[in-house]
């Protein structure tokens, strides 16, 4: 069973993950932090801080993931109206498994960036 509640470290009180609400809020020139807040006692929990080429990353992950996911939901389309050819499906695992790989190495690349800002700035 997934555990989804969380102790707040200053308050102590449980929540549940799902009444937890992310808040993005810009500052500086061109930063801009992601943070949640303990919905008992308002302490805030830094998620991470981004600048302009970490949220480009994040953005060519995303990309990335989606067509993961349209490659997936095109095969399945056409896997149930069996016009799924084994060529076809090669070259759709082959395209998958290079994206996975460039989506790894960017989170690789931004984790690393991510925590040179907020080190920086906190
Ligand atoms: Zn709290």
């Amino acid at each position: 069973m997934l555990n989804k509640s969380v102790e707040c470290d200053s308050c102590q009180k449980e929540m549940n993950v799902d009444d937890i609400k992310v808040h993005e809020e810009s500052f500086g020139v061109d930063l801009s932090k992601r943070y949640w807040n303990c919905i008992h006692c308002d302490y805030e929990y830094l998620i991470t801080i981004n600048d302009t080429e970490t949220r480009a990353i994040e953005e060519v992950i995303n990309n990335d993931n989606r067509e993961i996911q349209s490659i997936a939901k095109s095969a399945q389309w056409l896997a149930n109206r069996r016009r799924l050819s084994q060529k076809q499906m090669n070259r759709n695992l082959k395209r998958a498994r290079s994206l996975k790989n460039k989506i790894e190495q960017n989170k690789v690349k931004l984790d690393k960036l991510q925590r040179k800002l907020i080190n920086e700035y906190i």
